[in-house]
């Protein structure tokens, strides 16, 4: 970790604080300043950030900055950064007790759902946030954001973390990271999760939603996956699409597999020309993966004539996935198993929650 830049916030804590966290930054609005020459947001140094909110250095746990090589605005957000991330997460995995990265919203969430798949047995929190205003600006959100998730980072029950894996803190909820979705881009409730419930809402007090919350077990070593395929692609539905549109994305050259959006519970059209064209891909070893345009409720094949006959060429269902959640399961996928058939299998399975089975 010494090509990165550390800061210690907090030197002057007692020996043994309460917890140690290990804040992240990438960039994202959070982070950023306007220009008055070009009227754009643009990133800033990251040590600024720590002047406009000084009221972390009075929290009583260890906090350390990391600052990432390259700052970005998160819609240049790409697996080798979350290859770095995972990577500076596990060497610093006995170091700390939890992470926070502080990131865009725009591509939040897939970072979220990818993390969530790479780091395997995580037995530790991972909370990112970030900002609807710069943090510079009067009416920010970005100071309650990133000290609500240090606080949820930092928390533990009977010396272990509340929240061990992958989360999205973001206007007072605390939301599974691969079940979230960026919902808005102007008010400040930029998350949703439709498909399963929130893990905390911060109020007066930080009110856990135990059930739901993934069960630590810290017996297992943490494990990372940082191979990830990017053949794949995501093809969205419209009534009136034609077959050269169709033919066209699934004849990519190497593609490898298909986030397919579909409509309602899975459905799609039963046009032979769509049938026969999804049918041949997949005897050419193409994995596709069935994501309803519906970001409430599920895919259910089979529900429908119109679902059945896709079930019975081999279209995977992603019951209530997202599609953030499932292009990044793909990617993860395919990094790690060639074999179609067996990535099927695979996909069909919740790997970390990202699905209800
Ligand atoms: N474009 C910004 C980003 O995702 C938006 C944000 O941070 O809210 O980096």
């Amino acid at each position: 970790m010494s090509s990165y830049t550390t800061v210690r916030i907090n030197p002057a804590l007692p020996k043994r604080p309460r917890s140690s966290v290990l804040v992240i930054y990438t960039g994202g609005t959070l982070g950023m300043v306007y220009d008055t020459q070009t009227s754009q947001l643009l990133p800033f140094d990251f040590e600024q950030v720590l002047d406009k909110v000084p009221e972390i250095r009075r929290l009583d746990f260890e906090i350390t900055l990391l600052t990432l090589r390259e700052i970005i605005d998160s819609s240049n957000m790409k697996p080798p950064v979350w290859v770095e991330l995972v990577r500076i997460i596990e060497r610093s995995y006995q170091q700390y007790d939890s992470f926070v990265i502080l990131h865009g919203t725009d591509t939040m969430a897939y970072t979220a759902s990818a993390l969530s798949y790479m780091l395997v047995n995580l037995s530790k929190p991972v909370i990112l946030t970030g900002a609807q205003l710069p943090i510079g600006v009067a009416r920010t959100d970005a100071r309650e954001n990133f000290i609500t998730a240090l606080e949820i980072a930092a928390a533990q029950q009977d010396g272990l973390p509340i929240v061990p894996e992958v989360c999205i803190y973001f206007n007072s909820l605390l939301l599974r990271g691969n079940r979230a979705k960026k919902q808005e881009s102007v008010q400040f409730n930029a998350f949703k999760s439709e498909n399963y419930p929130h893990l905390a809402i911060a109020g007066v007090s930080i009110d856990y939603n135990y059930p739901f919350i993934r069960p630590c077990r810290p017996g297992q070593p943490l494990d990372i996956h940082t191979v990830l395929d990017t053949n794949v692609t995501i093809l969205k539905l419209f009534p009136g699409i034609t077959p050269q549109v169709v033919n066209s994305v699934l004849g990519i050259h190497g593609l490898k597999g298909v986030v397919l959006e579909t409509y309602g519970a899975g459905n799609a059209p039963t046009d032979s020309w769509f049938l026969d064209a999804l049918k041949e891909a997949i005897d050419r070893g193409i994995v596709i993966f069935n994501v309803s345009q519906c970001e409430g409720g599920r895919v259910t094949q089979g529900r429908y004539q119109t679902s059945k006959l896709l079930q019975q060429i081999g279209v995977v269902s992603g019951a209530d996935i997202t599609l953030e959640a499932a292009i990044t399961k793909l990617m993860v996928l395919l990094g790690r198993i060639a074999d179609p058939a067996l990535l099927r299998e695979e996909l069909a399975l919740s790997l970390c929650g990202e699905m209800s089975e």
